[in-house]
């Protein structure tokens, strides 16, 4: 998927033209597992449309994105049994993928990530990462039906 003359490695999940272990996707966002996760879980959101920075992302998308981040940072804590959660995005500095995408990662008291230095690691085997994606996958849908019941 070339966009201003570039591959983009985004476009080509949400294309499926790139195998990508995908946790979430509605009309404008996808939610998948980064490939070298800070922590097991940590996923990322991007637009489906490539918007390269947050600056560069239409308003009216602000609002609908920023839900569904709520929505998996939500479904990650729950699922991955964290304390909490990190999220983050780069805009340029220190963004080595131009597609826009919002870092959603489990956090824990004494987890070991001080400041800006993200140590990366990698899952065990595709079993790890299989179990990890369906983990979060059920505890999106169980964010989505408490969401509903609230709204009774
Ligand atoms: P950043 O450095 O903020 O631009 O983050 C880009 C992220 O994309 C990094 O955390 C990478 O590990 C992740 N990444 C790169 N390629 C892939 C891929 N094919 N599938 C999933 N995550 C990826």
């Amino acid at each position: 998927m070339y966009i201003n003359g570039r591959d983009c490695i985004f476009c080509r999940i949400v294309n499926g033209a790139t195998e990508g272990y995908i946790v979430f996707e509605d009309d404008v966002s996808m939610a998948f597992l980064d490939i070298r996760p800070i922590f097991p879980g940590h996923c990322l959101i991007v637009p489906k449309e490539h918007y390269e920075t947050l600056i560069d992302l239409p308003d009216e998308l602000i609002g609908k994105i920023f839900k569904n981040a709520k929505l998996i940072a939500h479904a990650v804590e729950i699922g991955l049994k964290a304390e909490g959660s990190f999220v983050a995005i780069n805009n340029r500095i220190s963004q080595s993928v131009l597609h826009l995408h919002i870092h959603i990662v489990p956090r824990n008291r004494n987890d070991g990530l001080k400041g800006f230095f993200w140590p990366r690691n990698k899952y065990k085997d595709e079993k790890e990462i299989l179990e990890v994606q369906s983990i979060i996958r059920a505890s999106i849908e169980e964010v989505i039906g408490r969401e509903k019941e609230k709204s009774l």
